[in-house]
């Protein structure tokens, strides 16, 4: 439980264009050119668009055919998850630096309590103002350049809208006293928990800012939304807002599984369950109000072994299809044919941020992370090993590297051939070279 803070203390940083900024960073040929991360394929949708991308009107969360009707000329690449996740943590290493309450939304966004600064902070204005320019200067330094967005005020909500206000590159400190204000022009879906349909319904009764939320009788908007709900979105309104940073979240998780008296073997039977176990889990979040970044089954087999399998999205969700999904996919992956004792679901990962449009019904292939475990008896730790897939085939995007040519990336691939445009971050815009797709002299490029 928080308190109510009389400074603007919280820190909320978000870094621009994230995906696309990394790809520009590493791949100068495409700096100041629209580069749209995710939306590979007919089905995906776009993870993340550059800002030369958005000028066309692409749009996260949107369809691929749709971002490529708005922009055919857009560098289409499938993304580069080592890469995201290594910047990620020198910049979320650069925050713990500054105040150890660091909690992480995302790969790319985070809040930060000031009032846990291992120095003292001054809270003026113009004292925050310093220390912000400072603390996105050291981002662009670690990062070897990605600019970041930075708003800070008297809660994690003031905080986050803050951010959004001065996009790209930003500053925008919130002096308290002046939330309420600030807010009243806005759209109401600025306020956590309002999506769509609440948009939906909030709009049929005529309330479309903050400011009409902040006229409503109570009484009108329960009705509409339900009592705890229209509560909260009051409270937001006149941005009251006491919720804590909470670095520990990252460690929380929620399962369901269950044992059995003789060992399952019937695959539908498994995977019904699985599904079972799957929606209890997603009801327990929705019960806690929050979204999971990380799904995990837990297999013991008829011999003892004990796998556990996980996938990390990019994004969070509550969705019980979702969950149940990716954990039968998880499942499908494991040899089950012995027979089962025990299976479970679980999430983890856990933050109070929805952000599930980074995925689409088919992006999910290309957003995540797996990892799997094996436990040789019940009772033996748990001795991680990632696994390491090669490419298929050529996605888009993919670092490599030739015999003669040296370091590059997929510029395109198909009919048995594939394009390589030969440039890093530290070179200029490189040659372009096209090979044979089974050509053993180049292959993916992986750093040690
Ligand atoms: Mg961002």
């Amino acid at each position: 439980v928080g308190t109510r803070r009389v400074a603007a203390s919280v820190l909320h940083l978000d870094l621009d264009a994230f995906f696309a900024s990394v790809e520009q960073r590493d791949k100068p040929s495409l700096r100041g050119k629209p580069v749209v991360v995710g939306g590979v394929g007919q089905r995906g949708v776009v993870a993340t668009a550059s800002y030369e991308a958005r000028v066309f009107g692409v749009r996260s969360a949107m369809p691929a055919h749709e971002a490529r009707r708005r922009c055919p000329h857009a560098a289409f690449l499938a993304g580069r998850f080592d890469s995201y996740r290594e910047a990620s943590c020198k910049v979320m290493g650069t925050l713990r630096a500054l105040s150890p309450l660091v909690e992480p939304l995302s790969l790319d966004e985070a809040f930060v309590d000031l009032l846990a600064a291992v120095r003292p902070i001054d809270f003026s204005v113009s004292g925050l103002q310093a220390l912000v320019s400072e603390l996105k200067a050291e981002v662009v330094a670690v990062t070897d350049g990605l600019t970041a967005s930075v708003g800070v005020g008297s809660s994690k909500f003031i905080a986050k809208v803050a951010s959004e206000l001065n996009k790209p590159d930003g500053i925008c400190i919130v002096e308290p006293g002046s939330e309420i204000e600030l807010l009243r022009p806005m759209s109401v879906s600025v306020i956590p928990g309002v999506g769509p349909v609440t948009l939906d319904k909030l709009r049929r009764i005529g309330i479309l800012t903050v400011a009409d939320l902040q006229r409503v009788p109570l009484t009108e908007l329960v009705q509409i939304v339900g009592r705890a709900h229209g509560q909260a979105l009051v409270d937001f309104a006149y941005a009251r807002d006491d919720r804590s940073i909470e670095p520990e979240r990252e460690a929380k998780s929620i399962s369901v599984e269950d044992t059995f008296e003789t060992d399952l073997v019937d695959q539908r039977r498994l995977v019904s369950i699985l599904d079972r176990d799957a929606r209890q889990v997603a009801a327990r979040l929705r019960e806690a109000h929050l979204f999971a970044r990380t799904v995990t089954i837990k297999v013991r087999l008829h011999d003892f072994v004990t796998h556990t399998r996980s996938r990390t999205l990019l994004g969070a969700t509550d969705r019980a299809e979702l969950i149940s999904k990716i954990a039968t996919t998880l499942l499908a992956g494991l040899d089950t044919g012995g027979g089962v004792r025990l299976l479970g679901v679980g999430v983890a990962g856990l933050t109070d941020v929805l952000q599930e449009n980074l995925f689409g019904s088919e992006m999910e292939n290309q957003w995540e992370a797996d990892s799997a475990t094996q436990e040789q008896s019940p009772d033996a730790s748990p001795a991680p090993t990632m696994l390491a897939q090669p490419p298929a085939n050529w996605p888009p995007g993919l670092d490599v590297i030739h015999d003669s040519h040296g370091r590059g990336w997929v510029w395109g691939s198909g009919l048995g051939r594939v394009t390589v445009r030969f440039e890093t971050m530290d070179t200029g815009p490189g040659p372009v070279r096209t090979f044979d797709a089974g050509d053993p002299t180049l292959r993916p490029y992986r750093r040690l």
